[in-house]
Parts: structure tokens; C-alpha cells; sequence
């Protein structure tokens, strides 16, 4: 447990006291003169918005302890004051006035040990660690101080998505399905957010529509004009008709599938997805993903009324002589068992598929044959993982 008054022995000097740390484009430098507080994740719905991703990554410091230099750009509310460059709108800080407190936000930090995370009620990702979980804030930082016992993750079954950034003048609605979604720990995105990484929901770009007026940076991203929440952004130039909606600002985004560039990250989450080393192959990565297959099978069994009505949800890939999942589709039978199922038997990207009631399915006809039995189905995965 940390002390949120006095100074934790514990807590990992996350930057350099005398480098400090710095926003993407070099101009915003923030100085560290005294130790670190805490560490924590704050999933609450301003930190979401704010970051666009499931909540603010940040270290805790007194506010005599932080030195800024560079231009920043500031939107305050009624506690809080977020603080980002005012050049290339990487986020930098919150600082809680009445507190005397600083968060920096983790975005250039190498090494960091969470110490809780905040308002942990339906995390929009589980991160699987025996880190405190607290309901809302600590009762030192005038919350109830009540630490969650149990918590599922948001469910996923809205048809339509609709979302706005932390200051309410940008609005976002897409009609159609994400092609994909995944939380993404490179250092840019890390920087840009002020979290652990960057919650992408791919769309195809010509469904998304945005109002409200929006600043865009070299790197491709987009934030709102007045409180700087992130928006949109783009990871490769290979996947030009791909637009990443942020996952935070949504009402009710869809689930992460898998994690990218999960070799740059700074905290591991243990949630049994995917963990793609750099980024998929249609978006230009190498498409390698990290771990290693388990020896033992999970099982999925559904009943299914007609092919018509029910989607089983599966893409599947057969390279390599073996098939292995490439995609669930939502609303779809496999998605809707992901949505109650315990985490060792969520069917996830490139888990291999071993049968479909009893047979192994070779070639991409004989998968989309198996797909379209009815009655009771019995399918047999080997989950693929990643382990710390
Ligand atoms: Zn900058
Ligand atoms: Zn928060
Ligand atoms: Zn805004
Ligand atoms: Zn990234």
C-alpha cells in the first residue's frame, strides 16, 4: 500500500531527476526535483476522456518537486487542471491546485511499478495484476477508500457508437463495425495519451463522423481544440482507409482484442489476449505475435437454432498449415460467449482452432463449412499466450 501524504520507500524513480522527462516534439520539458509519491491508474470517466484510453497512466509528486518549461496548453475543471504541449499535444500533467499535487503523466517513463488503480469498476481492460484496486480514491485523497472485490469489464453489445471528449464540443458516431480493436504501448502513443498506451478502435475512415473542432499534429493525431482530449489517430501510412477512434471517449466502445507493440510497454497486463510484438500485417507490422501455444485445450460449446439467424463470428487464417483465429466478429455467437465466459476460455486472436465437432477444418472451405452446422457445436482451441 502506498501513503498518499508522505513519501513511499518503494515507489521506482521513474525519470531521470536530473533529465526529467519531455512531450514528442522536445519542447515541453518537465523537470523532477523530489521523489515520487505513487503510481496509479486512474480509470475514472474524466481520466478516459481526457486520455482517450482506459484512464491517466501517472506518478504522483508534491507540487514544489515539478518544474515545467515549454508552452503548455491548459484546460481546467473543477478539481483538476490538464495540462499538455501546446505543439505536438502530448499530455503532460494533471495538478490538483487545493491538493498541492502533481500527476506527470508516464509517457516517456522507461521503468515504473503501479502502485493502485483508481476507480476500478468496469475496467475497459483487465489487467490481471495484485495491484490495489480501488473503487473510487483512496480515503487520504477524499474517497471512500474502498477497494474492489470484484468487477467485470464493460459488455460489448452496442449496434451503433457514439462519443465526446472530456470538454463536451467534440462529438463522435460511427455506423458500422470496427475491423478491429487493441490497446497499443508504443511511446508515441504512450505520449500522446498520458496512459499506458492507446485504447484503437479501427474503422474504416469514411464511417466515422466527427463535429466540433479538432487541432491535428505530424504524427497523425487529432485532439479536441479546447481541452485537448485525444481523438483520432493513425499508426501506419500502409493502411491508408484506416481511421483509430480513441476507445476512451466512447459511450460504450467495443472490447481490446490484442495488444500491439506490447514489446515497448511499460506495464503488462495478463488478460489472456494477444500480445502482437509490433502491429498486424495489414497495418504494416511484422504480424509476430508473442508466446507460445498451451498444450491444453479449452472448450466452447453453443447451440446453435439456424445458420441464418447466427453468426458464429469466426475469420479464420490457414497459413502455416495451421487454423488459427483471426477475427471474432461482434454480435455473433463466439462473441457473445467471450462476454460470459472466464478468461482461459475467451476465444482470441491467433488461438488455433483444433475442431468443429470433432473435425479439423484444413482449408478455408472446409472451415466455412464446419462454420455453418447447426444444432449443438463443440469447438476445440488451443489458446495462445503470453507469459511475464
Ligand atoms: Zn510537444
Ligand atoms: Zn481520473
Ligand atoms: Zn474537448
Ligand atoms: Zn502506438
Amino acid at each position: 500500500m502506498f501513503c498518499c501524504t508522505g513519501r513511499a520507500d518503494h515507489v521506482q524513480t521513474p525519470y531521470e531527476q536530473k533529465e526529467g522527462c519531455s512531450c514528442l516534439c522536445g519542447v515541453v520539458r518537465v523537470m523532477i526535483l523530489g521523489e515520487p509519491l505513487k503510481t496509479t491508474l486512474c480509470h475514472c470517466q474524466d481520466c478516459r476522456k481526457w486520455t482517450g484510453s482506459v484512464g491517466q497512466m501517472a506518478v504522483w509528486y508534491h507540487r514544489e518537486d515539478v518544474l515545467c518549461s515549454g508552452e503548455l496548453a491548459e484546460f481546467g475543471t473543477s478539481s483538476r487542471v490538464r495540462k499538455s504541449c501546446a505543439e505536438c499535444h502530448s499530455h503532460i500533467l494533471t495538478s490538483l491546485p487545493r491538493a498541492g499535487l502533481i500527476e506527470v503523466c508516464v509517457g516517456s517513463a522507461s521503468q515504473l511499478s503501479l502502485n493502485a488503480h483508481f476507480f476500478y469498476v468496469t475496467p475497459m481492460i483487465d489487467f490481471g495484476d495484485d495491484v490495489p484496486k480501488f473503487v473510487d480514491f483512496p480515503a487520504s485523497l477524499g474517497g471512500s477508500g474502498v477497494q474492489a472485490s470484484s468487477w467485470d469489464l464493460h459488455r460489448d453489445v452496442t449496434q451503433a457508437f457514439h462519443g465526446s471528449c472530456l470538454c463536451g464540443s467534440v462529438f463522435v458516431s460511427i455506423s458500422g463495425e470496427p475491423k478491429t480493436t487493441a490497446f497499443c504501448h508504443c511511446l508515441v502513443c504512450r505520449s500522446w495519451t498520458g496512459s499506458s498506451g492507446h485504447f484503437a478502435v479501427v474503422f474504416d475512415e469514411d464511417l466515422v463522423q466527427i463535429s466540433g473542432e479538432l487541432i491535428s499534429t505530424r504524427h497523425g493525431h487529432r485532439n479536441c481544440a479546447r481541452c485537448l482530449a485525444c481523438i483520432t489517430s493513425r499508426h501506419s501510412a500502409a493502411a491508408p482507409g484506416f481511421l483509430e477512434v480513441c476507445g476512451g471517449i466512447l459511450h460504450s466502445p467495443p472490447r481490446v482484442q490484442a495488444h500491439w507493440n506490447y514489446g515497448q510497454r511499460i506495464l503488462s497486463v495478463k488478460d489472456g489476449l494477444a500480445k502482437f510484438k509490433d502491429l498486424p500485417t495489414e497495418l504494416g507490422g511484422s504480424g509476430d505475435v508473442l508466446g507460445q501455444e498451451m498444450a491444453a485445450p479449452y472448450a466452447v460449446t453453443l447451440e446453435r437454432k439456424g445458420e441464418g439467424h447466427e453468426d458464429l463470428g469466426l475469420e479464420l487464417s490457414f497459413a502455416g498449415r495451421k487454423c488459427r483465429v483471426l477475427k471474432v466478429r461482434r454480435h455473433s455467437l463466439i462473441h457473445d460467449w467471450n462476454q460470459s465466459c472466464a478468461c482461459d476460455s475467451v476465444v482470441g486472436i491467433y488461438d488455433r482452432l483444433i475442431s468443429i465437432n470433432g473435425r479439423t477444418p484444413t482449408t478455408p472451405e472446409e472451415g466455412e463449412a464446419l462454420g455453418r452446422e447447426t444444432g449443438k457445436l463443440v469447438l476445440i482451441f488451443a489458446k495462445f499466450q503470453y507469459f511475464e
